[in-house]
């Protein structure tokens, strides 16, 4: 099993001891004590029994650390001190008549490696093969690189693995990019085969799947704080994060991969959703956020890789801005190239975009069929229709020429019903509505109008999708639709908002205040999230728990912001 290690940095013992006491109770199975910024090495008489009181009275299996400066750390006093406080820790039984040495040491394969004076005299503190005292305390060996991947980050993994003394082998590296997890969870698979515990993280926003999948590679623990704020690492979640967004204790072997690809993505709110999805119909899945950087030849090179890796088994994404164009370029890109495992929908080649991806594996663990899909358009087209009922009668307005727009425009003419686009930039909708009859003939039933016109049109409905009278978009508290033409509607028009943040547009709330029906951006997003969660599990999703659970997150933003 997995362990969580929640990291304390100890500043006084008595609040360190009440937030070790704190981790237990939120689900750690231990702590690692950073004295680093306690202990200066310089005041053994009161220093040294003081931290001997903290892990005696600590209530979880600890660690003890004390990282040096070059390691990231705030230790910069003298490493004999330092050397000879592990030495008191690891015999503490005897030496001081406490009752519990730390379960752990961590020392730095740097200072381990330094002289063989240093390296004796941990020796003697911790447990080993060729140990003859009484000791129980492990040795945690490990190397850290806050800037990037080391060099020669094999050679150190070897030197600490080969190591007879070391018990677990820890390796942490900011990763570059997603790509970078791969290498880590290879580490641990390696050490895992090869009998080893081990410790692989990457640090930073793109390190973050190799602290949450690492039950999935069997890690010997990953790290988790007790507040964001308290991280010693970046990129580290909060406990509360892994066990109850990620669902730590489930994620095993077998768990399947799924995640939301965008940049930036750190807002998105499916993670909670699909998350609370698997569990509520039992699906051995987790969902995270993957960010990719904003170029095509990132983005390819990164979900190539993660769809082609052997045992990361990746089923599915979402996919949002600004890759929504690279998912179909690369699927087309892909087939063309004669990879025949890539399938795009009619409705992504129409849109030139793509929100999801379905990942299907044979036994072996081998995408064997990668589909590309496009789920904003049915979404927005399935609430037309629960609202309004078959669409070959209706006139839907469209509100906005981008990638929504078009997605919702072409989903209406696929069932038969007419679509009028208007648009700020009436040449952008002309061109949206020449390429849409190009794939929707007879041309009647698509049209542009100025907004001027939209009373006379006599809609059936009007979808928002443009991002005006969205948080922080184009017109914050802003309407796309002056009220004096939205009170000239007919009385049976709905009205449709993509925008979900704030839940109750301006446009929404207008057309409430006239008693017009409507349709929230938040129906739009659980539509097109169910639609893909159905296509990764073939099970129908949760409709309910996933509007709870997005509007709850929404509701909590709202009120942060003072909305
Ligand atoms: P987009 O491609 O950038 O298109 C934006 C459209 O909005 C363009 O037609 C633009 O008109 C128009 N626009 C921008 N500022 C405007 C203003 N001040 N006044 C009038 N029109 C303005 O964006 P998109 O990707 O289609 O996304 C549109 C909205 O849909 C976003 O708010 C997005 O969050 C939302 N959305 C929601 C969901 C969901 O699940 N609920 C899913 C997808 C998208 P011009 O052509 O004149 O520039």
């Amino acid at each position: 099993m997995t362990l969580i290690c929640v990291p304390i940095f100890v500043n006084d013992p008595e609040s360190a001891l009440a937030d070790a006491t704190e981790a237990r109770d939120r689900g750690a199975d231990l702590v690692e004590f950073r004295i680093d910024g306690f202990y200066s090495g310089r005041d053994d008489e009161n220093e040294v029994p003081a931290v001997l009181r903290l892990v005696a009275r600590c209530p979880l299996p600890c660690i003890v650390t004390c990282r040096p400066v070059l390691e990231g750390g705030q230790y910069d006093g003298p490493d004999d001190a330092r050397v000879s406080l592990y030495e008191r820790l690891g015999t503490a039984q005897t030496a001081a008549g406490v009752e519990h040495p730390p379960t752990y040491l961590d020392v730095e394969l740097a200072t381990y490696a330094r002289s063989e004076n240093i390296r004796q005299k941990i020796n003697l503190a911790v447990d080993h093969p060729g140990q003859v005292r009484d000791v129980s305390t492990g040795l945690v060996l490990s190397s850290h690189d806050f800037q990037t991947r080391p060099e020669d980050l094999f050679r150190r993994i070897n030197r600490m693995v080969a190591e007879p003394a070391c018990r677990v082998a820890k390796v942490a590296y900011r990763a570059r990019s997603l790509r970078d997890n791969l290498e880590l969870l290879d580490i641990l698979a390696e050490a895992r085969a090869a009998g080893k515990a081990m410790i692989a993280l990457g640090m930073g926003p793109y390190g973050v799947p190799s602290r949450v999948l690492a039950p999935k590679f069997e890690a010997f623990l990953t790290f988790a704080t007790l507040r964001a704020e308290a991280a010693t690492a970046p990129g580290q979640p909060t406990i509360d994060e892994l066990l109850q967004l990620y669902r730590f204790r489930s994620i095993g072997p077998s768990t399947r991969v799924y995640g939301v690809i965008g940049h930036p993505v750190e807002h998105s709110i499916s993670p909670a959703v699909h998350n609370a999805g698997f569990e509520a119909v039992g699906h051995d899945g987790v969902y995270l956020f993957l960010p990719i950087q904003p170029e095509f030849e990132q983005f390819k090179a990164t979900l190539l890789s993660l769809i082609d890796h052997p045992s990361f088994d990746l089923c599915g994404c979402s996919v949002t801005i600004p890759h929504k164009e690279h998912l179909l370029r690369l699927a087309l890109e892909q087939y063309e190239e004669g990879d025949g495992r890539w399938h795009t929908d009619n409705l992504a080649r129409v849109c030139g975009a793509a929100n999801t991806l379905v990942i299907r594996r044979d036994r072996s663990g081998r995408a064997e069929r990668i589909d590309v899909l496009n789920t904003d358009g049915p979404a927005a087209a399935a609430a037309l229709e629960l609202a309004l009922g078959d669409l070959r009668s209706h006139r839907v307005v469209v509100l906005g020429a981008g990638g929504t727009a078009r997605a919702v425009a072409a989903s209406v003419l696929e069932r038969g019903g007419q679509v009028v686009i208007i648009n700020r930039t009436p040449d952008r909708a002309a061109r949206l509505a020449d390429e849409l009859r190009a794939h929707f003939a007879p041309a009647a039933s698509l049209l542009t109008a100025p907004l001027s016109d939209l009373p006379d049109l006599r809609p059936n409905a009007v979808f928002n999708c443009t991002a005006v009278g969205m948080t922080g978009g184009p017109g914050p508290g802003q309407s796309p639709v002056p009220d004096e033409l939205l009170g000239a509607l007919p009385r049976h028009s709905v009205i449709a908002d993509s925008v979900y943040s704030p839940l109750t547009t301006p446009l929404l709330a207008s057309a409430r205040q006239i008693s017009l029906q409507t349709i929230d951006g938040l129906a739009l997003f659980v539509g097109q999230a169910a639609l893909q969660f159905q296509a990764w599990t073939d099970r129908p999703a949760p409709r309910g728990l996933f509007t709870q659970v997005a509007r709850e997150i929404l509701e909590s933003r709202a009120a942060q912001a003072g909305q």
